[in-house]
């Protein structure tokens, strides 16, 4: 590192609105500690919260004394000179009573979800969803770094691989973790398609690709879209077919037209089977997703080289 970087680097940790000073201002047992025994008391009763504003200023949190038992501080120097490092940034003060900022509740809720420490891991488990390619039973893992698998042991297709924090494993079972998945997955592939980042609140650009890809023994076993955030590179390569489902108008016809509307994403077969998409022309690039009802209603939907749906036929 040169001179002049190394005073950059510096001059930018003196400015307190720099991502470095957010994280070294956190960066300490006891402080982290306090964060989390104000975090920790809040109200967790939801009949006991008919409405709070984000910007209430109204007198509630901690008072001084409170505060240092819960964080369990024994050197009152250490907890007061920890303390005075967090007010006026992630803790706000009023009178003898300390609470977390709004700021301080986004960095407790990080640690709360784990995304920065966690390393828990789950071992691969069988599920009762189908392969849509081969219809072998599906296999879930969530192995390291907080990404959730769902794959198929013997064609290698993966209908799922998304990113989720550590406590949303926690203390759940494996059934209960499969409804996270689906739900996240429908919630993070609908804002993506729609232009929105997930994670940073950017702008995504979104391309079909015709010929499913197969990397590293992943098979996908359809065209995808691939949705990338133009701020943060944040990524997904959902099939089409999952793009589609997440539309409102294909939920309406599933609703209407399906018995079970509340299996995962996944299990419906016009989400991963090969040959529920056609590619209907090549230029333009427009891909035909056949959606089919239990009770044989079928809803034709063309997408066109950027994801968007152009056109919903019933037949
Ligand atoms: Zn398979
Ligand atoms: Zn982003």
């Amino acid at each position: 590192m040169t001179a002049a970087s190394d005073r950059d680097a510096d001059d930018e940790d003196e400015d307190e609105t720099t991502p470095a000073a957010a994280f070294s201002r956190l960066a300490n047992d006891t402080r982290v500690e306090i964060l989390r025994a104000l975090g920790d008391s809040g109200e967790r009763d939801p009949r006991q919260m008919p409405y709070k504003p984000f910007d209430t200023d109204e007198p509630e949190g901690l008072s001084y004394a409170e505060l240092r038992a819960r964080a369990d501080v024994a050197d009152s120097g250490r907890f007061n000179y920890h303390l005075g490092q967090l007010v006026d940034h992630f803790i706000e003060k009023s009178g003898d009573t300390y609470r977390l900022s709004w700021l301080g509740v986004l960095a407790f809720r990080f640690v709360i979800a784990g995304v920065l420490h966690d390393q828990v891991t789950v071992d691969p488990f069988e599920t009762d969803s189908l392969c849509g390619a081969c219809e072998t039973p599906l296999e879930a893992c969530y192995p390291s770094e907080q990404l959730f698998f769902l794959q198929c042991p013997d064609c290698g297709s993966r209908p799922v691989g998304i990113d989720l924090p550590a406590h949303a494993v926690r203390n759940r079972s494996h059934e209960e973790l499969l409804r996270v998945v689906d739900r996240r997955e429908r919630g993070q592939i609908s804002l993506l398609s729609d232009g929105i980042c997930y994670w940073c609140a950017g702008r995504v650009e979104a391309a079909v690709h015709p010929s499913p890809a197969s990397r590293a023994g992943v098979q996908r076993t359809q065209p995808t879209v691939t949705l990338l955030c133009q701020d943060c590179g944040g990524v997904r390569f959902p099939t089409v077919g999952t793009v589609v489902a997440t539309d409102p108008r294909i939920v309406a016809f599933l609703v209407n037209h399906a018995d079970d509307c509340d299996r995962f994403v996944w299990e419906w077969p016009f989400t991963t089977a090969p040959d529920a998409v056609t590619v209907a022309s090549t230029d333009p690039l427009r891909v035909r997703v056949d959606v089919e009802g239990d009770d044989g209603a079928q809803l034709r939907v063309v997408v066109d080289d950027s994801g968007t749906i152009t056109t919903v036929d019933s037949r």
